[in-house]
Parts: C-alpha cells; structure tokens; sequence
C-alpha cells in the first residue's frame, strides 16, 4: 500500500499536519481506534498563547523557562511561544469556537499555575473536545486525506531492511510501516515518503494515569526500535487529584477545588498537607503530588480524600457543576462527604527528540505533539502548553516538506518485505498478556513514581527485563493482537523510563529522587538521551 504521507494519530497533531499537508500531497491517517480517541478530546482547560493586549512573548517565555527548571531549549520556547497567536487563530479559521469574553473580547482568558497572566484561550472546561471536533469535520472535508480507524502501527519501515534500498550516507531511511488492522486482523505494510509520529503520550504505563487508552507509548518505542533518539523520558507529570473509583477512568477533581478551600485529608480524616509543604493544600501540583504519595506510602491506603464539604453546598455546585453531578453519580456527594482522590500520570514531557522542524533522527520520519520531545517543556510542561506546541509543530513540519517536496516526491518510492506471521499461533490465553501489563504498571508506579529512590530504580531495572524477554518471545510465538502490541510498546516505554531516570542523578523539575534532592546544574543541565544502537 502507497500513500505519499503516512501519518499515526488522530489528536490535535496528526490532525493539524494532515490537513496542512494535504493541499500538496495525499495523505493516510491511521489511528488505533475510533477517530476521537485521544487525550486531545480530552484536554479541559485550554490553549495557552499571549492573546491579550496585558501580556507579552517575553512573560510567556519567562513563565515556560521557570517551569522547565533549567532545561527548556530557549530558542524553541521563544519560537514557540512568537507563533501561539497566529495558531490559535487558524483554529478559529477552521471552525474552533473558544468562550468569548464579557465585554466583548475576543477571548475569556484562563489563567493557570505557573502562568503569570491571563492567557488559556478555552471552550468552558471542553477546549479539547471542541478542538478535535471541528479538526475531523475539516480533514472529512478533503479529497486527498484518508482516515483509516482501527488501524494499528506496529513498527516502522526501514529503508536498510527493503530489497532495492539504497541507503543514505547519513544513515537510515523511515519509509513507511507496518499496521494492523483491527477489523480484519491483517497486517498492512504502508509505504509512504515521509511518516508522521503522533500518537500521543504513555500514561497506561502507570497504574493511575488521566490518559485514555490509547496512551500505551506506541510513537516512542516504534521510533526507539527504528534507532531514532528518545529524550528525557524521566520527566513524567502527575496530576495530584483524579477521582479514585473503579467505575470511572480519567476523571480529574480540578486543582481550583482546593484553591476554594477543599482540604486534603488522610483515611483518619487528618489533614497532612503541611507536614509536607508551608504553602498547605495550595503548594504547587508537583508538590502536592509527592505530599500525597507519601501519605499513601506511609499508611499503605489505596487513596487520600479532598474534603470541600464544609463549604456552602450550593457554592459548591454552582462552581463544580460537573465534579459535583460526576461524583454524584458514582454515589460521592461531595457537598456532604469527601472526595476519593489519587494523584495519577498526566503528561509525558519526554519524547521522540526533534529538531525545530519536527524531523527526528532517522530521515523520513517527523514526530509532533506529546509523542515528540521539542525542547519546549524542559523538566516540567507548564499547564495548556502542550496543545499549542502541537499546532506550532504540525505547522512548522508541513512548512518543511512542503519546501522539499520538490525533491522528496521525485525519488522513488522504495518497498520493503511484507509482514510475515511465520509459525505463530493463536494467543489462547489472555491472561499472558493482562497478567504482563498488570505487572508492568504497579512496577512502575511503586518503584519510578512521583518520588524516586536509587534502591528502587535499581530493583525496577532488574523486574523489567525478564519481563521484557517474556513479552519478545510472545511476539515470536503468537499472531499480533493489538493487546499484544500495546503490551510491547508499554515494556519498551516502562525501561526507557526507568533507564532515563537511572542516569539522572539530581532532582530536578518532575523527577524528584531522595537520594540526590538537589538540581546538579554542573553535571546534569543536559538532556538525557537514548538510542538503541548505542546502548
Ligand atoms: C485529562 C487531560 C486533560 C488535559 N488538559 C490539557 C489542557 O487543558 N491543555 C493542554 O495544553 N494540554 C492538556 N492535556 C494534554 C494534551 O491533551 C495532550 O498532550 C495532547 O492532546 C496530545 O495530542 P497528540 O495529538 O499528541 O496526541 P493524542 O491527542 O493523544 O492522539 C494520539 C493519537 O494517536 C493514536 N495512536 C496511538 N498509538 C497508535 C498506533 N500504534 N497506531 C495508530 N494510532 C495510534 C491514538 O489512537 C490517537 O488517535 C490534557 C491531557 C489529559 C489526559
């Protein structure tokens, strides 16, 4: 199968690319599920960008750089940042509907944590959603665009591994990959001149995570695989409160329930907070992440409790109208009893590393959004960046294929073997693979979780890899599941994450390890990189 280019994800980045490329060349999205599922859909509080005439570039900049802690590139933040404002208005050209402010103002700026003005363009609390809807009925209105759900990347193509392939100079070629397709259970082998890597982040590798499903990590451990360079994979984000409740995935309790008073409260009731931090139940959300894991950890509790009950009710539901009738409906009246919260995975600062045009190191293959790691967020993403380095990336990657275009769709189009199954077999028992994933993300979140340890990594270094052996002969012995690929990629992207955060020995941003609670600038103001080849 031949597409000029291949693009993997259907959030705000694989989106935003596609369409910008398609008024040059045809275009095959594939995405692992329905088009929809995505954190982008997700995403509430908004678009950070300097939308107001109060706020300037060099605020925005400042307030990314101070969140970075020492390791954001700064002429990416600055690039970044200068293109926010005319992004955000090519969304508003596609049919994106931000809140418009009272008196008339083109926007109803948010302000966030970390922000020093007013500056998240938002949908009420559905910026994500609104974005996503209006990027599908766009790209559905394109010839040359084709949207295949359902259809499952595994492993990227390489130019080294096809029968006629030339291989570059300067090393190895993407041209393409290799997907399952869910309906039929065939593996396809797409190639295309350039492929595109967004696939969004790895939040399933913990046991808790605001993620959807499909953050499984696939973009890194395919670019891993293929020998591009991944980095700063240590840096994870946790959100301090997602609701804790078997019923119910992916619900987070807003940090502005305890900016109106709600109080973090063990099982006992007792409020520990400020045993932990002097700002109390206000410190900042890294802080108030650890401060709850070590509560859980010192009591062994499954969860800790946000407590706004004792605030007038009907405030409570005039503000959280949507806290209050979600939790409502899983049986937690939060105007009368406490809230079940945990602090949970939430965003991947690491990623696939890009220079300024999106392009990795392997030529041919482009990753964007939170599979990619820009330079941008350093060792700590500030709150609604994410969605505007994925429009401002999707941009500047189109810009650079369209200017070599010329060049790329003269060459031909090289083709590599077909998937072959081999003597694999049926997987008859499921439970080799949920046992797996079960064991993957505890691991991760006892031994490489918002607090770290030297001891702990150590050990979760020796746990990962039988595991990961186990998982490779699965690959050999039976036919490809999509659960079976998922697993996979959550192993690679499991001992990425503990390797990275190995080599770092400071604390620094969101990587906090006991045994070096202090930022090293000397030693480690330096990303942290890996490669396959040179492991
Ligand atoms: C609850 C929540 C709230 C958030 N709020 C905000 C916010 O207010 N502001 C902000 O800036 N950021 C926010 N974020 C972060 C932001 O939403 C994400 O970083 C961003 O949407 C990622 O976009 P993306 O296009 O990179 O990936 P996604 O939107 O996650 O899309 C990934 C796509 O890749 C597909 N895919 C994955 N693997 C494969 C594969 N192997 N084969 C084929 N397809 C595959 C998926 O199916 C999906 O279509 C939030 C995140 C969450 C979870």
């Amino acid at each position: 199968m031949e597409t000029d280019v291949l693009v993997i994800g259907s959030g705000i980045a694989g989106l935003s690319f596609a369409l910008k490329v398609s008024s040059f060349c045809s275009v095959t999205l594939v995405t692992k599920k329905a088009s929809a599922d995505t954190a982008t859909n997700l995403a509430q509080g908004g678009i950070a960008a300097v939308l107001s005439d109060e706020d300037r570039p060099e605020y925005h900049i400042r307030d990314t750089l101070r969140s970075g802690d020492g390791l954001c590139n700064e002429e990416i933040v600055r690039l970044v940042v200068e293109n926010g404002a005319d992004r955000v208005q090519e969304l508003i050209d596609i049919g994106v509907r931000f809140q418009r402010g009272k008196e008339g103002q083109k926007f109803d700026l948010g302000m966030e944590g970390g922000h020093s003005h007013r500056r998240v363009a938002h949908a009420f609390d559905l910026t994500g959603r609104e974005i996503e809807r209006a990027l599908l009925e766009r790209i559905a209105q394109q010839n040359n665009v084709t949207v295949l759900e359902n259809h499952l990347a595994i492993d990227l193509l390489l130019a080294s591994k096809a029968p006629s392939g030339p291989v570059s100079a300067n090393g190895d070629r993407c041209i393409g990959a290799y997907v399952l397709n869910r309906q039929t259970g065939h593996v396809e082998t797409w190639h295309a001149r350039a492929t595109m890597l967004c696939t969004g982040g790895c939040g399933k590798v913990y046991l808790y995570t605001t993620n959807p499903d499909i953050a499984t990590g696939d973009g890194v451990a395919m670019a891993y695989r293929a020998g591009a360079t991944v980095a700063n994979l240590e840096f994870v984000q946790f959100h301090p409160t997602c609701f804790y409740n078997p019923k119910i995935k992916n619900f987070l309790i807003s940090e502005a329930v305890r900016g109106e008073g709600g109080i973090l409260v063990n099982a006992q009731g007792k409020p520990f907070m400020l045993a932990h931090d002097k700002r109390g139940d206000l410190a900042t959300r890294d802080a108030v992440a650890r401060g709850i894991d070590a509560e859980m950890k010192a009591s062994g509790a499954d969860c800790v409790f946000l407590d706004i009950s004792h605030r007038d009710p009907q405030f409570v539901r005039d503000r959280f109208p949507t806290i209050y009738s979600t939790c409502k409906k899983y049986g937690v009246d939060i105007t009368r009893e406490p809230i079940p919260v945990v602090p949970a995975a939430h965003y991947m600062c690491g990623g696939v590393q890009v220079n300024s045009w999106g392009e990795s190191s392997v030529a041919g293959l482009f990753a964007m959004g939170e599979t990619a790691c820009t330079g941008l967020h350093g060792a700590n993403r500030l709150a609604s960046n994410s969605l505007l380095e994925a429009v401002v990336f999707a941009d500047r990657a189109a810009q650079r294929l369209a200017g070599t275009w010329p060049e790329v769709s003269r060459q031909p189009l090289l083709k590599t073997t077909p998937w072959r199954d081999g003597e694999a077999g049926s997987i008859e028992e499921n439970v080799l693979i949920s046992h797996n994933w079960d064991q993957i993300r505890r691991l991760m979140w006892n031994y490489v979780g918002i607090v770290r340890r030297e001891k702990r990594l150590q050990l979760a270094r020796r746990r990962i890899a039988p595991i990961l052996t186990e998982i490779r002969e699965h690959f050999n012995d039976y036919l490809l599941t999509a659960d079976l690929v998922e697993l996979r990629n959550l192993a690679v992207i499991a001992d990425l994450i503990i390797t990275s955060a190995s080599m770092r020995k400071e604390s620094r941003g969101l990587h906090y390890i006991i045994d070096y609670p202090e930022r090293d600038d000397i030693n480690f103001q330096r990303d942290t990189l890996l490669n396959r080849k040179k492991r």
